[in-house]
């Protein structure tokens, strides 16, 4: 671990614009080798109300900053975190546990955001409507909500950040963002990164300690008029209670459980690559995983055999090291998850064609593995594994798949291959989901909504409506004299 040498590695917090530290520290540690390093702050509720007096000050003039000046500024945030996608990465890959190359990737994807933000700080038009009455005229303009705060998970510690702070700071509000505990290194270094490109003090905080201290003093304080939040749908549903009190603007991007279908139209080998894209990447700890693959009876053979021998020859090891593709999971706990999910299945009749153990490097290893024949009921398929397990349930109708597909409270991503137009447009009307993905396993994108209905969540980040959970419409009916 060499980050110490790294100018933006930090073990403070960002409070108005100072690094501030405590005597009370959390430990960061390595989920390849458990190795703890480095410690962050672990800040009182006091603090959190500090920083929340520092944003309300820094929002009144930052909201009056001209929008091309603050979008110049976001701008240069985003060429910073390009300039430094190395160190970045490397830092991710240590507190996180994902491949280098995939960490560079999600520097390259958060950096997207910032850049599509920054334009869009010039695009936060108003409307001028036809008066309702005789001589009037009816403007709506739309301005900043305010000072914001971002609760964020740690399975991207980097993108999950952006996509919040780049439309906060274009649309003119100041933003605290604490990031997970386990993942705060990252967060910290955008945080510096931010100084460096001119963001004003106080207009982005980055704070970390426990999280129901941090979240209860951000969803109490009355000065606090948005929360936006990703992670699990039980923290969401505590977090959309706890900011009830005084009616908090929300955005919730909550957990998953998409479906992936395979139609006996489909093209079989882009169906598999398009599986193994979506599901192992980060080691399956994606909310947009595909959690549970259902496969028509007529491919399932062809489809598991080629599946196999991919999986089979999938290079597990510590992310630094080259050539590998999965890393470890986060922690020991979400390794358990996995187990349970595999033996539940197994014992429902599953049968097990590729992994099914633990790894010997160390207690957050587990193999990706691919069960078949497992039942529509079982664990693994109505709960988000959030790890690299593949469960293949197999399906005789369309009808019968829809019926599979919807049957959760989870609505966030989608995925179906079908080489057939006419199934793809009824498919994509029938079913549940904020996001579909149409022969491909890849959908996210800057200028494209993420997002999830039912239980997965509450408005979009990213596109031209991303900004719009910055911002309040205020509509001016003008009564003109002398008509
Ligand atoms: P999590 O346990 O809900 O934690 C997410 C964040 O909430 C962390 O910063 C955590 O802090 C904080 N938190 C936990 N308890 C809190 C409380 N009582 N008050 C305030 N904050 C609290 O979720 P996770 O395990 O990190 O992430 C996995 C989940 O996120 C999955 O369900 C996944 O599907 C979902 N996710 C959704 C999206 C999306 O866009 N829809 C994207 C990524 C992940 P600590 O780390 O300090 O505990």
């Amino acid at each position: 671990m060499t980050l110490n040498n790294t100018t933006i590695f930090k073990q403070a917090c960002l409070i108005n614009g100072d690094w501030m530290t405590t005597s009370d520290r959390l430990d960061v540690t390595n989920p390849a080798s458990n190795e703890v390093i480095a410690t962050v702050p672990n800040i009182d509720g006091d603090t959190i109300n500090k920083a929340v007096d520092a944003a309300e000050a820094a929002f009144k003039l930052w909201r009056k900053v001209p929008a091309p000046e603050r979008g110049e500024i976001v701008r240069r945030w985003h060429d910073l975190i390009v300039a430094h996608t190395d160190v970045l990465a490397e830092i991710m890959c240590c507190e996180q546990g994902k491949p280098l190359s995939e960490a560079k990737g999600e520097i390259a994807y958060a950096a997207s955001y910032v850049k599509w933000f920054a334009e869009e700080a010039m695009r936060i038009n108003g409307e001028i409507l036809p008066g309702a009455a005789a001589g009037t005229h009816i403007r709506v303009s739309r301005e900043p909500v305010g000072v914001c705060a971002a609760i964020t998970p740690w399975n991207f510690p980097a993108a999950m950040i952006t996509r919040k702070v780049a439309p906060a700071l274009a649309a003119g509000c100041a933003i605290i963002v604490k990031p997970a505990s386990q993942t705060p290194l990252t967060a910290l270094a955008l945080g510096e990164l931010g100084i460096r490109a001119g963001i004003p003090k106080g207009v982005l905080q980055v704070v970390t300690g426990k999280a129901s201290v941090i979240g209860d003093a951000l969803c109490k304080n009355t000065k606090v008029r948005k929360l936006s939040f990703t992670g699990s749908t039980e923290v969401g549903s505590h977090l959309m209670a706890q900011c009830s009190h005084d009616v908090k603007k929300l955005s919730l991007e909550l957990g998953g459980n998409a479906p992936f279908i395979v139609f006996d139209d489909a093209d079989i080998d882009r169906a598999v690559e398009g599986l193994l894209k979506a599901k192992f990447r980060n080691a399956g700890q994606t909310c947009i995983s595909p959690n549970r693959v259902y496969v028509h009876n007529a491919v399932i053979e062809t489809f598991q055999t080629k599946l196999v021998a991919k999986v089979n020859a999938l290079k597990v090891g510590n992310g630094l090291d080259d050539g590998v593709d999965i890393g470890p999971l986060i922690d020991a706990p979400a390794v358990d998850k996995v187990i349970e999910h595999v033996e539940n299945a197994l014992r429902n009749g599953a049968k097990l064609l590729a992994g099914g153990q633990r790894l010997a490097f160390g207690s957050n290893w587990y193999a990706p593995t691919v069960l078949t024949d497992v039942s529509a009921t079982a664990q693994c398929a109505c709960e988000e594994t959030f790890g690299p397990l593949v469960p293949i349930i197999p399906f005789a109708s369309e009808e019968q798949v829809i019926g599979y597909a919807n049957d959760t409270p989870f609505g966030l991503a989608a995925y179906f291959y079908t080489d057939n137009l006419h199934r793809a447009q009824r498919v994509v009307d029938e079913i549940e989901s904020g996001m579909v993905g149409i022969n491909t396993g890849v959908i996210s994108a800057a200028n494209a909504p993420f997002g999830g209905v039912k239980a997965s969540g509450l408005g979009r980040e990213g596109a031209h409506v991303g900004i719009e959970e910055y911002l309040e419409m205020k509509y001016q009916c003008y009564a003109m004299k002398n008509l």
